[in-house]
């Protein structure tokens, strides 16, 4: 058969233009920024693929259901629909709404984790485990190794190795362990899923010794389309299927709605023990807001109502992961070292192995984000040992993985913008040994990676 195009399954309503910079523009910027594209203004960007995170586009119902928000303090309508779209969705007894993820985090881990409990889990997200480290708790991770190898084809590289998890589990014994955090397609493995049948074996583990599982839905719609292109057995079933069956095995998620849900704000706690519950309502009236809007607006509810039923939608997720893979195709084809396979939503460069002439304490996936910066304007993130920050006794943590990450906002950029960014990229490749290495000069003491500042190491 000749090979069809697809294209998204939407058009464009509305534009937002974009500034043009020059190269000058952007090296003043640039050091404006002290080399952190954190810091950079928005308004000097030019493509930007700093995060998923809260910067998807809205759909035309979205937008009208902004307007039908009931700003009501107590019993919102739109609480009650966004309630019932998680319950039909995402399954769960109950439904605590938070102002975003890590709002769900903070909850959860102030009333599951006692100090010097270990809480593993599947590599980590910045914010969990800040939260769980806040609460006295103690990170251990226990993905397989395949996600620490950036060059392993390994298909589920978000899978928890279950050896790992039964040694620690016969080393501290139940009491030692807050619970598991489960992260579907894990960020900081480069968007990488885990397998059902390993969702399966790790809660069923996890619940024969009465340890509790939480799940990090968050991007658990992107893992559902990769269960069903990748694990024999679930080519038929639907994607809010395989969501609802992850969602099964576990006792209760924290979910950031700025990711998968398509909003710009939101988020959300939910839980199936209905004690539990309750203390989170009451953690949550200090914290967030009251019980039916946490820290949402009535019309952030609805609007998150109606992205939740379109993130679930098949042409939707294959459109979005397929743009995904587009972008890595082309850097893949010229060669460009990145994590494989190529994840749910976005683009890893190992930069470890794009700037080998680069030691880590030089942070060279810091020194390529800003050079892909100062080549296009497009706008990358750090994630290697600057994002991992320093580890309790205050040594810096150099993690396996040294990454540069593209990530690709939900239905907000173009092919050609896929096109030009890949072409920025090659051309930073073909030049790499011109680019220097960074030293910290001001380093902030938590998440440092937000607002540290950096200059070149001039040799
Ligand atoms: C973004 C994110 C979070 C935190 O959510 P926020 O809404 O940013 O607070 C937690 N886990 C994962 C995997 C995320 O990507």
């Amino acid at each position: 058969m000749k090979q069809r195009s697809w294209a998204e399954p939407w058009k464009v309503k509305m534009v937002e233009p974009l500034t043009m910079t020059s190269p000058r523009e952007r090296r003043v910027a640039l050091d404006a920024a002290g080399f952190n594209t954190f810091l950079l203004r928005s308004e000097d960007v030019y493509i930007d693929l700093l995060t998923d995170s809260g910067t998807s586009a809205m759909s035309d119902r979205q937008w009208s259901a902004l307007m039908r928000g009931d700003e009501a303090y107590a019993g919102s309508r739109n609480y009650y629909e966004l309630e019932s779209v998680v319950h039909e969705v995402y399954g769960y007894r109950e439904f605590i709404p938070t102002h975003q993820g890590r709002g769900a985090e903070f909850i959860l881990s102030q009333l599951q984790v006692k100090p010097g409990q270990w809480v593993p889990g599947n590599m980590y997200f910045t914010t969990t485990r800040y939260h769980q480290e806040l609460a006295g708790g103690r990170f251990i991770d226990v993905i397989v190794d395949e996600a620490h190898d950036s060059e392993s084809e390994f298909p589920f590289k978000g899978n928890v190795d279950l050896a790992k998890l039964q040694r620690l589990i016969d080393t501290s014994g139940r009491k030692g362990i807050a619970y598991l955090s489960l992260e579907t397609n894990v960020n900081m493995a480069g968007g990488q899923p885990c397998s059902m049948e390993n969702i399966r074996a790790t809660c069923a583990l996890c619940h024969h010794h009465g340890i509790p599982v939480y799940l990090d839905a968050t991007r658990c719609v992107e893992n559902a389309l990769f269960v069903k292109c990748r694990e024999p057995g679930f080519e038929q079933h639907t994607i809010p299927q395989i969501v609802r069956e992850i969602c099964d095995q576990t006792d209760g998620c924290t979910m950031s709605g700025k990711k998968d849900s398509l909003v710009n704000i939101g988020g959300f706690l939910a839980l199936n023990d209905l004690t539990l519950a309750e203390e989170a309502r009451n953690l949550l009236v200090c914290h967030e807001g009251l019980q039916t809007y946490g820290g949402m607006a009535g019309r952030d509810m609805a609007a998150m109502a109606v992205g939740i039923r379109e993130s679930i939608e098949e042409p939707h997720i294959r459109a979005r992961v397929g743009q995904v893979h587009y972008l890595g195709q082309r850097l893949l084809d010229a060669g460009v070292p990145i994590v494989r396979p190529l994840g749910g939503h976005g683009i890893y460069l190992d930069a470890a192995r794009f700037l080998p002439h680069l030691a880590r304490c030089e942070y060279p996936a810091q020194a390529l984000a800003a050079a892909i910066y100062l080549d296009s304007g497009v706008r990358t993130m750090e994630r290697g040992a600057v994002s991992a920050g320093r580890s309790p006794d205050g040594a810096e943590i150099f993690p396996k993985l040294e990454l540069v990450r593209l990530t690709i906002p939900r239905r907000v950029y173009t092919q050609a913008h896929m096109d030009v960014t890949a072409e920025s990229i090659i051309e930073v490749f073909e030049h790499r040994s011109e680019i220097q290495g960074l030293r910290m000069v001001h380093e902030p003491k938590r998440l440092r990676f937000f607002q540290a500042r950096f200059e070149p190491i001039v040799a």
